[in-house]
């Protein structure tokens, strides 16, 4: 058969599985085409990249991590095992992300604003007016596009010159006289990742565990969540502008594939359960199951729930943070708001493993106790913790020093210039 009559029959096969399925309530309008740019290497399976800053993990917090690294001038790459960036905000599919205000003024902004504000905009969506104080925290939330908001940030990584590996992961890191040498793995792929300075925002601080620092985990974790809608009538694309139901999987554990396969199989059959038992249709579905907690590092210093409650202002603080005390249980969750004019802080020494150098983590992974993390993993403030590690490692690796010693006023001035908003000088 030529190509062209294999097109042909393509075309007709895809015409006739549309008006088949059109008569069962499901259509493609249209089929376009669009060509991928030639990856020039693509039949050799050895990669290699000399890079200043390698973000591990390009979810909540590391996607802007690496846009901060790559618009502050270094030469940044992101190695992603999933398909996406985001993480728990899109694949996940928590696509509200909170709280960039408190108190009726914002005190989070930068980069992660930036990408919330632009996907509402562009998608006829209302920001909250952060000058009301709402009754409850969640009215503040940020509904978004998940959609939207995951090739937004792509666009944002292009434009600052960040490179992207998707579907990789790191094997072995070893360190070397500049930094690291990282070995990562994806299908067809093996990619050997030479870095000063590496970003750990994998949610769970896979990186600092590969180097044998220390971390905390609980005996029982919070549970995780399978995000998912149940619906009379079948309307493609219309389920992600409604609050999507939430199946809690008690248990849910990211912390190797072999747990996370477990958490997702057990929502799913639940799910399925439900369409069969509800007789409703499944509107929408998650890819993977959201979770809330596994490992946390211990860090230089540890935030301490008094801390968090009473609005500590550390001296090394980096971004402010803010959310209600928010812990789930096998009973639920019952949020403890702050007291009012309250705002904590996160310091710098939380994102520094303890003994390490040249290492910074970003996200929920945040060197804290359980009821403070329960508070600092959402998703503003690991945005403001991603923003501020992409300036900590693009100074220490411009500097050939180690975040830590890096000078506090020239991490708080990038942070400034990049539209964040600083502790203490907002
Ligand atoms: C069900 C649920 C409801 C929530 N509700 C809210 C809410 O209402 N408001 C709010 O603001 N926050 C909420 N949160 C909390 C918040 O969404 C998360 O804590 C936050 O998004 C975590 O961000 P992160 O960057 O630490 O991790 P993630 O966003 O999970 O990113 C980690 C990324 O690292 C990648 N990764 C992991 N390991 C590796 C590896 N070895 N190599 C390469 N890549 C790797 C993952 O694929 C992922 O993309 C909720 C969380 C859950 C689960």
């Amino acid at each position: 058969m030529t190509s062209s009559n294999h097109d042909t029959d393509r075309r007709d096969f895809l015409q006739q599985s549309v008006f088949g399925t059109a008569a069962a309530g499901l259509a493609i309008a249209s089929t376009s085409h669009v060509t991928a740019q030639t990856v020039s290497d693509a039949a050799e399976p050895e990669v290699a990249n000399d890079v200043d800053v390698l973000v591990v993990g390009g979810g909540t917090a590391g996607h802007v991590a690496a846009i901060q690294a790559g618009r502050a001038g270094a030469k940044t790459l992101i190695v992603e095992r999933n398909s996406q960036l985001g993480g728990t905000t899109t694949t996940g599919g928590v696509s509200f992300p909170g709280l960039f205000d408190a108190w009726g003024k914002q005190v989070i902004a930068g980069i992660g604003w930036e990408l919330v504000k632009e996907s509402v905009e562009l998608d006829g969506g209302e920001l909250p007016n952060f000058t009301r104080v709402p009754q409850r925290h969640w009215q503040n939330q940020v509904y978004t596009n998940q959609f939207l908001y995951a090739i937004l940030a792509e666009e944002k990584c292009a434009q600052a010159g960040v490179e992207i590996a998707f579907y990789e992961f790191p094997q072995t890191v070893t360190k070397t006289e500049p930094g690291w040498q990282v070995d990562c793995v994806g299908f067809g792929t093996n990619r050997r990742v030479r870095c000063k300075q590496i970003i750990d925002c994998t949610g769970g601080a896979e990186v600092v565990g590969m180097l044998g620092f220390p971390r905390l985990r609980e005996e029982e974790r919070q549970p995780g969540s399978f995000l998912f809608m149940l619906g009379k009538e079948h309307q493609p694309g219309k389920s992600q502008n409604q609050r999507l139901h939430q199946l809690y999987v008690h248990g849910a554990d990211s912390t190797n594939s072999r747990t996370a396969t477990e958490a997702n199989l057990t929502g799913r059959k639940s799910i399925l359960a439900r369409v069969r038992r509800e007789k409703k249709k499944l509107m929408h579905l998650q890819p993977e199951t959201g979770f809330r907690e596994s490992y946390r590092i211990e860090g230089e210093t540890l935030i301490t729930v008094n801390d968090y409650t009473s609005g500590r202002v550390f001296d090394d603080a980096i971004s402010y943070a803010f959310y209600p005390v928010d812990l789930h249980t096998r009973t639920g969750v019952r949020p403890k708001p702050l007291k009012p004019g309250k705002v904590p802080t996160i310091p710098l020494r939380a994102l520094i493993p303890r003994g390490s150098r040249n290492i910074i983590v970003a996200g929920r992974c945040v060197s804290s106790d359980r009821l403070a993390n329960s508070g600092l993993r959402v998703q503003a403030s690991c945005m403001g913790m991603g923003q501020a590690a992409g300036v900590a490692a693009t100074l220490a690796a411009k500097a050939g020093t180690t975040p830590l010693e890096v000078p506090l006023t020239e991490i708080h001035a990038l942070l400034r210039e990049h539209g964040q908003i600083v502790p203490g000088t907002a």
